[in-house]
């Protein structure tokens, strides 16, 4: 289910590591209200944010190791999918959807709908979302709902700290003197804002996408993915209404086989 922790990814996920640490850290060496707070005894807040902290970090680990949806084999649950678009392509007119199963030129499986080789990954991903540079990892069908509940708790923590942050500034008589007390925290609440921006910008764009039921790489490369370039500018044939859409993203764990939502969803009456 894992891969290999000292893979490639390891020198961005230490980064990642080191980062989340120096920064709590640096609240709790200047005079924030954590610091405050720990000095008066009163517990629960450090504590709570140390926690989340190490939420955060093990979550990232998940989605990071975590196998995003690799297409391993031409499996049974493909031969199902195959009698399933047989058998639909039969019931539609040839010049509406059809479905071609496209066997990958790298790893040469038959490609499940929906999914994409990732040339860094070195693997077909299951209901391919985007390759994240920052996890070094896939974004896919196994580990979508993961990211995005890493993205909340990860934004929870950046806004915490920012607020931590903010609270720790003191005040000095010159510019330079004020500069010498508050740079590094300065630099930290750059820092932090920066990062809070990028999580909620990710974190918003993909619960809309979530909610549309459509991923990155369908957004993005429309006219290039052959299940949707002769549908509509605004039909996609995997919406099935906005709640229906966030249910069987966040709720629904099992495997799908999505040229079955393709069709039915295509001979639906009107
Ligand atoms: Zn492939
Ligand atoms: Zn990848």
């Amino acid at each position: 289910m894992f891969k290999n922790v000292f893979g490639s990814g390891f020198i961005v996920r230490t980064a990642h590591v080191i980062l989340a640490w120096v920064i709590t850290l640096i609240l709790f060496l200047h005079d924030t209200d954590l610091r405050k707070q720990e000095e008066r005894g009163e517990l629960i807040q450090p504590v709570l944010f140390v926690l989340l902290v190490l939420v955060s970090v093990l979550l990232y680990f998940a989605v990071s190791l975590m196998d995003p949806g690799f297409v391993l084999s031409d499996g049974s649950d493909l031969q199902f999918t195959l009698g399933i678009a047989e058998e639909t392509q039969d019931m539609i007119p040839p010049t509406t959807k059809s479905l071609r199963q496209r066997r990958c030129g790298h790893c040469l499986l038959q490609q499940p709908m929906r999914s994409k080789h990732c040339q860094t990954c070195q693997h077909c991903v299951r209901r391919y979302d985007h390759h994240c540079p920052w996890m070094e990892n896939c974004v896919g069908e196994r580990n979508h709902r993961w990211f995005l509940l890493y993205l909340a708790v990860q934004l929870l923590v950046l806004l915490w700290g920012l607020q931590m942050a903010w609270s720790g500034f003191t005040t000095a008589p010159t510019w330079q003197l004020w500069l010498r007390g508050n740079g590094v925290l300065l630099g930290t609440v750059a820092v932090v804002a920066v990062l809070s921006l990028t999580v909620l910008l990710l974190l918003g764009s993909h619960l809309y996408l979530v909610s549309l039921n459509t991923t990155t790489w369908e957004f993005m490369s429309r006219h290039r993915i052959s299940y949707l370039k002769h549908c509509g500018a605004d039909e996609n044939p995997f919406d099935r209404g906005t709640l229906r859409n966030l249910w069987g993203f966040f709720c629904n764990w099992g495997t799908i086989v999505w040229e079955q939502v393709y069709f039915r969803e295509g001979n639906d009456p009107i």
